[in-house]
């Protein structure tokens, strides 16, 4: 059975500005569906005529549509912690600008991204050795002098560079980043 939800995001406008119309589509990435389809992900829609901000459950897609009225682009950012069933978390976020240059304009985003690691569903648990006994956290960024705060944190450095499909465990037994 499909779901779609529709919210559908109106615009007083009056009879003299003829209004643009954007189509928005939000599909779940297959693999995280069943795992996502009860955690909440949080969605910002703006642009110089509205700006949106929303926390949705999605079990598949979720459909938008806007009204514009001088708008030329829209930014779209995605955002939510995704809880594994071995209770690991991770946190996946999306962000693109959709420029809008006809009188109907839509666009479609897979969140997550579609790509390997982010299909993986076993949290923390190695792909390869099927054990969560040797595998920390990839931290981004600079380290904060406080940061792991207790003795005895392990965690693997990673640059400050992020993408949609980042790592977020490095396996020592392994040398395997997933
Ligand atoms: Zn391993």
């Amino acid at each position: 059975m499909k779901y779609l939800i529709t919210l559908v995001a109106l615009q007083l406008v009056t009879a003299s500005s003829p209004t643009k119309q954007f189509n928005l589509t939000v599909n779940i990435l297959p693999a995280l569906r069943e795992i996502m389809k009860t955690q909440p992900i949080s969605i910002e829609v703006s642009s110089s005529d509205f700006s949106l901000k929303s926390s949705v459950t999605i079990i598949d897609s979720l459909k938008l549509i806007f009204e514009l009225k001088n708008a030329q682009t829209i930014l779209v950012r995605i955002g939510s912690p995704v809880k594994y069933s071995d209770s690991s978390e991770r946190y996946f976020y999306f962000a693109d600008n959709f420029t809008i240059n006809s009188s109907s304009a839509s666009g479609s985003i897979t969140f997550p991204k579609d790509c390997e690691i982010n299909r993986y569903t076993g949290g923390k648990t190695c792909p390869k050795c099927k054990r969560r006994y040797d595998v920390i956290p990839i931290f981004y960024g600079l380290p904060a002098p406080d940061l792991p705060g207790q003795p005895g944190i392990d965690f693997e450095p990673a640059g400050c560079f992020r993408s949609s499909c980042d790592p977020s465990w490095y396996c020592k037994k392994d040398s395997l980043q997933f």
